[in-house]
C-alpha cells in the first residue's frame, strides 16, 4: 500500500515542520496587505505559523514574518495581525477538528 504524502510546511516562528492544515497561513497580497488566510488559497507570498497564539507572539518577537515575507512588517501590522489571529484561532481549531491525537 502506498501512503499518500502529507504536505508539510514549516512554522516560521518555531521552525517545526507540520502538516499544512495544522498551520495558519499569513499572506502578503500583491497590494502589500498582510492578511490571515484560512483558506490557504489567496494570492501572494505566504508564511505559515502554528495555529497557536504563542507562535504568533514568538514570530512577532523575532520578526519572523519580516524574514519569511522578505519585507519589513511594522509593529502596528504585527499588532493588527495578532488581533486577527486571536479571532480566527477558534474557527481554525474548529475547522481541523478531525484529528486530535497529539501526544504530549
Ligand atoms: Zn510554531
Amino acid at each position: 500500500m502506498k501512503q499518500r504524502k502529507i504536505p508539510l510546511r514549516k512554522c516560521v516562528a518555531c521552525q517545526q515542520m507540520m502538516p499544512k492544515k495544522e498551520l495558519i497561513r499569513v499572506v502578503k497580497t500583491p497590494n502589500d496587505e498582510l492578511l490571515i488566510d484560512l483558506t490557504g488559497k489567496k494570492a501572494g507570498r505566504g508564511a505559515y505559523l502554528c495555529g497557536k497564539l504563542s507562535c504568533f507572539k514568538l514570530a512577532k518577537k523575532s520578526r519572523a514574518l519580516d524574514r519569511a515575507l522578505k519585507s519589513s512588517v511594522s509593529p502596528d501590522i504585527y499588532d493588527a495581525l495578532e488581533q486577527d489571529f486571536i479571532k480566527v484561532e477558534d474557527e481554525f481549531i474548529a475547522g481541523k477538528d478531525a484529528v486530535d491525537d497529539e501526544q504530549e
